[in-house]
């Protein structure tokens, strides 16, 4: 292979072949040995998505190699970031108004053509390949991946099932059930899963990329074996038998009610899986269908909501050391998150014990990561015991993660103020003490502000940032760039009672000790919240956060908030002072000593205003938080309900199903509640002032 064109991107070599003229997206060229390479490179954007104009300028060039038939084509990515990142999202609004049915056929046909062509078509994947771009893979005849590659239909996470082949296609190549349960959950396959499973046909380095193409163009690569399995599943009976099982245990993660998606794909799989163009007409009108329903549009709207809270965080982050204080519950969490993403990080602690521990959880946290061995040991590398505070005066970050007492925070600030370094910011974790009253305390205000994370940290997005009495612009944008720089989602929040989310969380957590007082059983209530759409119900959140957590910061707002919340439960009350305090102890309202409940109760009898009474303090609550200028605009208040609380999402948000359900019918209910169960119902004074 002479005259092979190499491409030096930074310190990565891409083999491009001839792929040197730009022709839309696309560059394109032919080599000395007549093979074809076309390397999607999209102007002006970090990573490739496939839009209609990829498709169409593919077509012209699939049309041209028909009427010169090169020795193979190549299809790859010139972008170091990887394949293809899936479908324009954005345009899938349009997309659904104009007709997704005719656009949808128009790319089929494409790949139909690519897929038809009489000389050998070689996928080279670098990075991942995801959904439209997966697809694209599918249609060649071989898939090469470079070490590192990765596969994966995200689709369902926006109310979709692929719709540009993918449903065919890849049972048509892997065992299908392997293929559905792909589709099904949106779940990677990483290079060597995707070799075992027969996606791709190699694995290769970057270097030897030409080589396996010339293999391939030669015939020289083997091709997967389906398996017997795929061979039964051809007949209607025992994909049936298949499919009832799918859907059963799709219907316990995705209730078809709520989900549609998944449901339309087994259904679409059982019908027609052994008519290729049946199935091939059943998923473009499937796909066309799935675009219109809420549920999709609300799920595209939550991938908004995490892209415009990303885009906040993409700052220059200047934080590269950062000071723990306080090896509790959240310290651990949040100093290790910190360091598996790169930072180095010292931990402090007033106790020995804490600090011993904080290895020990910090490796655990780690494996339910799935780090391999090297990043964990990097990340505990870059974590250190700091029992006498050296890295206080080091650090560029201080987060103070101390017990929830106002003279306890004072002291530790009025110690730091001397030692910490020119310029560097302090944090405080607080969840239910005012900051602009902590900031009264601190020597350099600007450089103070709240830093709100969620428990537990390591899996919970949502970070809110309180913008303190003086706290600086550009305190806030640091922050901000840091939590983009350690995975999490920042989102701007004034100082107010429990800020968004304790604020929004705590009437509905309440209300649910209301109803048990009155005698409604914890099962039904969570079952009722469940069934809304929420990840786990009221008093199982309940059990998870804390109930002396949850007390505290009830007690909280009951003294700092200038409306009525329900009284606080004395059997809550009991419950702390005898201990039980829920997940952590073994028993809250629940007993934990056999898992997670799952509560699913009959509600037959459950009282018929349950899920207004317990879904509506919250949206209530919601509206209060803007009216007081806490957050910023209803998508935020949507965004860290649905990220910090996992809030039905897909409703949108408390907010946007407000809206979808009628803010005026919303105020009604919330005044017939008030009638019947006391003010703590009574509509805010902001639903006046909603658009
Ligand atoms: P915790 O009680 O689990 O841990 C606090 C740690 O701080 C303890 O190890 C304690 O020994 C240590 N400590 C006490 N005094 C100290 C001092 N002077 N200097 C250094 N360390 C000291 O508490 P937590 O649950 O991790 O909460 C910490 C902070 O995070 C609080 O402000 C809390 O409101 C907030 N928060 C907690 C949660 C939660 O669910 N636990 C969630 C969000 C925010």
């Amino acid at each position: 292979m002479t005259g092979r064109v190499l491409e030096f991107l930074g310190e990565t070599k891409l083999e491009l072949g001839g792929a040197t003229t730009q022709t839309g997206p696309w560059r394109v060229g032919r080599d000395d040995d007549n093979v074809l390479w076309l390397a999607l490179d999209l102007p002006d954007s970090s990573a490739n998505t496939i839009s209609e104009a990829v498709l169409r300028t593919l077509d012209e060039q699939i049309e041209l190699a028909e009427q010169d038939l090169p020795k193979a084509v190549v299809i790859r990515s010139a972008k170091l970031t990887g394949f293809a990142a899936g479908a324009d999202i954005g345009s899938f609004d349009a997309m659904s108004d104009s007709g997704a049915t005719d656009l949808l056929k128009q790319g089929h046909n494409v790949l139909d053509r690519l897929e038809k062509l009489n000389c050998p078509t070689i996928c080279v994947v670098h990075g991942a390949a995801l959904g439209a771009g997966f697809e694209l893979a599918l249609a060649c005849d071989y898939r090469i991946a470079v070490n590192g590659a990765s596969f994966a239909f995200p689709e369902v996470q926006l109310g979709l099932h692929p719709g540009l082949g993918g449903t065919f296609r890849l049972p048509a190549l892997i065992d299908p059930t392997d293929a559905m349960t792909m589709m099904l959950t949106g779940k990677t396959a990483h290079t060597d899963r995707a070799k075992s499973q027969g996606i791709v046909d190699a694995v290769v380095e970057e270097r030897h990329v030409a080589m396996a193409v010339e293999a391939a163009a030669q015939g020289k690569i083997d091709k997967h074996d389906q398996g017997l399995k795929s061979r039964a599943l051809k007949f209607d009976q025992a994909r049936s038998l298949v499919a009832k099982q799918m859907r059963r245990s799709t219907e316990k993660k995705a209730p078809r009610e709520h989900y549609p998606a998944p449901h339309a794909l087994i259904d679409l799989w059982e019908e027609y899986a052994d008519d290729p163009d049946a199935m091939q007409r059943e998923e473009i009108e499937s796909f066309a269908r799935l675009l219109k329903t809420e549920t999709s549009q609300n799920l595209r709207r939550v991938f908004f909501l995490r892209q415009r809270l990303k885009d906040a965080s993409r700052g220059t982050d200047d934080i590269s050391h950062v000071h723990v204080i306080g090896a509790g519950a959240m310290g651990v969490e949040i100093a290790t998150v910190a360091a598996i993403k790169g930072k180095t990080v010292t931990l402090g602690d007033v106790e020995n014990a804490p600090l011993g521990n904080a290895v020990k959880q910090a490796a655990a946290i780690c494996r339910d990561k799935h780090l391999d061995r090297m990043e964990t040991r990097d990340a505990l590398d870059r974590l250190m015991p700091d029992p006498h505070g050296y890295g206080i005066a080091q650090a560029d970050l201080i987060i103070e993660a101390a017990p929830e007492k106002m003279e306890l925070k004072e002291k530790i600030y009025a110690d730091l103020a001397a030692r910490m370094k020119t310029g560097a910011i302090l944090a405080s974790n607080t969840s239910s003490l005012s900051v602009d009253k902590l900031s009264e305390h601190v020597a350099a205000k600007d450089k103070f502000a709240g830093l709100h994370f969620f428990n537990p940290v390591s899996k919970i997005d949502l970070v809110e940032v309180i913008d303190a009495d003086g706290t600086s612009e550009n305190t806030l944008n640091r922050l901000n760039a840091f939590c983009g720089m350690i995975g999490k989602l920042p989102v701007k929040v004034n100082d107010y009672p429990g800020f968004i989310v304790n604020r929004a969380l705590t009437p509905y957590m309440m209300e649910a000790m209301v109803l048990m007082d009155e005698g409604v059983s914890k099962e039904v209530i969570d079952t009722a919240v469940v069934r809304f759409g929420m990840p786990m119900g009221p008093v199982t959140l309940a059990d998870q956060v804390g109930l002396d957590i949850g007390l505290h910061v009830a007690e909280s707002l009951h003294r700092n908030l200038d409306r009525p919340i329900a009284d606080i439960s004395e059997t809550l009350r009991s419950k702390v002072e005898k201990g039980d305090l829920g997940k952590k102890t073994g028993r809250g309202f629940y007993d934990w000593s056999d898992g997670t409940p799952h509560p699913d109760a009959d509600m037959q009898n459950a009282p018929k205003d349950l899920t207004d009474r317990l879904i509506l303090p919250m949206v209530n609550a919601c509206v209060e938080v803007l009216r007081s200028n806490t957050a910023q605009g209803a998508d935020d208040v949507d965004a860290a309900m649905i990220f910090a609380t996992g809030w039905a999402p897909f409703r949108g948000g408390p907010m946007h199903y407000a809206s979808a359900r009628g803010q005026e019918e919303v105020v009604a209910r919330l005044k017939e509640l008030a009638d019947a169960h006391g003010p703590r119902f009574a509509p805010d004074e902001g639903w006046q002032n909603l658009d």
